[in-house]
């Protein structure tokens, strides 16, 4: 069975094929238009955002279904986020999926975009649960413990920036240009990860919470006193490896988990992969373009739930801003 999987629920229109076969999961196809148009006001411009998804889109499901080599009667199901994110945004990725669906004749499953998350490490390896799902994105910096398939626990979170976020803002402040994730990596691999002292965040705290914003200022303050780029590059990022690691590998032993999926934008980073395989807990990551946003997780979630024997999303599912994540592909939002 040939899913296709779409996610418009910020600034990138990913479109995605997985096939389901005996029990297997393979992406096929994996497309993302960025947008670019949003470069000139330094942030994401919401009504922007939705009218390029009405652009493009039609557009980036004709090259996934190249790409995967099928036509479009080939699905055999259709899923798309319908949140979080930003509600115009989603609802063009969302009315697009429930029409082709409609029109196809195949079930629909709308998905929530962290569970997307989590499942696009489920591209190589098998996921089983129980397993501990930290997602560090732009906007999330969640730690979820999934006692069994389908079911999200949230047992740690960030109290003020989500990492991915705080990547950007100190590469902003350095001067290190956008997307900070990536340039922050850049420069890091340059600079001295001893030059810059950051004090742990919530050192001493039982639970499971980040914090990134102690980091943020600290790193300001380094600038101002004449850091040198690649220095603070280094060294901000060897604090933000750290804390996450270390309050991950405490949950860990916490809840007894001896896997870890670990995804969103940041975890294509490759100190905090490097940080994570040094651990000795089982570490799954998404592979290759499939950490940023993407349509190929959102077709691998509902992929889980084909699985799961889970039923299809009603038609009037609607498109929602904020979210928690619960039950799942299929169980509502
Ligand atoms: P959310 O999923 O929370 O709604 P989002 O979809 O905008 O947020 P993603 O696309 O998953 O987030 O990830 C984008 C984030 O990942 C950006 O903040 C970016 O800086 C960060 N990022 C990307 N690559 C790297 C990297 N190599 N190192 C660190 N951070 C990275
Ligand atoms: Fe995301």
């Amino acid at each position: 069975m040939f899913i296709l999987g779409i996610d418009t629920s910020c600034d990138d229109t990913g479109v995605g094929v997985v096939e389901l076969s005996a029990g297997r999961v393979q992406v096929r196809a994996n497309r993302v238009w960025s947008q670019t148009v949003h470069a000139q006001y330094g942030g994401v411009m919401p009504e922007l955002a939705s009218r390029e998804h009405v652009e493009r889109i039609d557009a980036i499901v004709g090259e996934a279904l190249s790409e995967a080599g099928l036509g479009i009667t080939d699905l055999g199901a259709v899923a798309a986020t319908s949140g979080p994110g930003l509600v115009g945004a989603l609802l063009v990725g969302l009315m697009y999926g429930k029409g082709l669906a409609q029109a196809l004749d195949v079930p629909f499953y709308a998905a929530h975009h962290l569970e997307g998350h989590i499942y696009a490490a489920a591209s190589d390896a098998e996921l089983r649960a129980p397993y501990l799902a930290l997602v560090v994105s732009g906007g999330h910096t969640h730690l979820f413990d999934v006692p069994r398939e389908g079911e999200y626990v949230l047992i740690g979170a960030t109290r003020d920036d989500a990492a991915g976020e705080a990547f950007d803002k100190v590469a902003r402040l350095a001067g290190l240009g956008y997307p900070g994730g990536p340039a922050i990596s850049a420069a890091a691999a340059r600079g001295n990860p001893d030059a810059v002292p950051f004090k742990e965040p919530l050192k001493g705290q039982s639970g499971f919470d980040f914090s990134f914003s102690g980091l943020k200022t600290a790193a300001l303050l380094a600038h101002r006193a004449g850091a040198a780029p690649d220095d603070l590059a280094a060294s901000f990022q060897r604090a933000a490896v750290q804390t996450l690691v270390k309050t991950t590998v405490r949950a860990a032993g916490a809840t007894g988990r001896g896997t870890v999926v670990v995804s969103g934008g940041v975890a294509a980073n490759r100190a905090l992969r490097e940080a994570f395989a040094a651990t000795g807990l089982r570490v799954v990551f998404p592979g290759p373009g499939l950490n940023t946003d993407n349509g190929a997780m959102i077709a691998l979630a509902a992929a889980a739930a084909v699985q799961a024997g889970r039923a299809p999303s009603a038609l009037s599912e609607g498109a929602v801003a904020y979210a928690p994540l619960a039950g799942g592909v299929g169980r509502g939002l």
